[in-house]
């Protein structure tokens, strides 16, 4: 039977006292118009109050526009968006980020993140993210694809630690990430699972559905509870109305140990996108 009726998403709370939902809807070629458009006003429809950006994914504005098309207010909505890779550096990132605002038509973002650690210019670009963290236009701020060096280099030097680091993390990808995982902890950052569905690459694999059919759950159900189990925040993306509201219903469930176990032996080092493993 399809899963059906608004679901209340628990939220975990950031290093900063911020609030943030643990289950967000990705938009990542989500196209733009009216598909990202749908694909945010029916997540919000089933429950979803935390929607996925960034610059390079051109759908910042459908995402303003969704928002502000249905009636939940904004405050209740978290929003993250992110710094693309050319926007890097102290002048640039301020400007970079006044364009998201600009485009989404916000006075605020919630989340504003580094896309990606670009060597020589991230430690600037950063202490502009935490100028405007400071003015209160971004609630709170947080990098994406930092590996342990990346981590280290900026918690030696940043006046605010990033609230979030948002990496991908899979039972593909879980064990060979565990050291970012464990830095991000003790330095309590909180993790976003990025393509926690493996972009539904492995949605067909033989362990996944079966551990998925004894459980009466789909594949996608499995391993976003999977990212959830981990104490990580999943952001799974669909333009399906089913398919959105199906991979809010993971509430209702956890997997055993031993499920974990056996979910985390399928670690290949998967990379679905970019790889940071040797960025500098
Ligand atoms: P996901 O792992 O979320 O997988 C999305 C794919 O799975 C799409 O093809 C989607 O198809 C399909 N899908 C979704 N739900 C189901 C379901 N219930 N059953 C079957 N298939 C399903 O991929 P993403 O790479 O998009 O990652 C999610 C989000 O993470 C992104 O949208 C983005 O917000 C973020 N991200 C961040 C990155 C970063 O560098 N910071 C990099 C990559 C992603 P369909 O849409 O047709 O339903």
């Amino acid at each position: 039977m399809p899963a059906s009726g608004f679901v209340a998403v628990p939220t975990v709370r950031l290093n900063n006292g911020v609030d943030l939902p643990r289950i967000g809807l990705g938009v990542y070629q989500s196209p733009a118009g009216s598909a990202a458009r749908e694909a945010v006003e029916a997540a919000l429809e089933a429950g979803y109050r935390h929607i996925d950006t960034a610059m390079i994914y051109g759908n910042e504005g459908d995402v303003g526009a969704a928002i502000r098309a249905t009636g939940v207010p904004r405050q209740e909505i978290f929003v993250t968006t992110k710094l693309w890779n050319d926007d890097h550096g102290y002048d640039q990132a301020l400007a970079a980020f006044k364009a998201s605002l600009e485009r989404m038509q916000f006075d605020y973002i919630d989340l504003y993140m580094i896309h990606w650690p670009v060597q020589h210019l991230r430690l600037d670009t950063w202490r502009a993210l935490e100028h405007i963290a400071h003015t209160g236009r971004a609630r709170a701020i947080g990098v994406s694809n930092y590996m342990v060096r990346h981590l280290d280099e900026l918690l030696g030097q940043c006046e605010i630690t990033p609230a979030v680091n948002q990496i991908e993390l899979s039972p593909f990808n879980y064990r060979s990430r565990i050291d970012v995982i464990d830095r991000c902890r003790a330095a309590n950052i909180v993790v976003e699972a990025y393509s926690p569905l493996t972009k539904g690459l492995k949605l067909d694999h033989p362990v996944v559905r079966k551990i998925a059919a004894a459980i009466d759950k789909t594949p996608a159900q499995v391993l976003i509870r999977y990212a959830l189990d981990q104490d990580t925040v999943a952001l799974p993306k669909s333009v399906h109305r089913e398919r959105i509201i199906e991979n809010l219903h993971v509430f209702d469930f956890t997997l055993t140990e031993e499920q974990i176990r056996t979910l985390d032996q399928l670690d290949e080092r998967l990379a679905t996108g970019w790889d940071p493993t040797d960025a500098p």
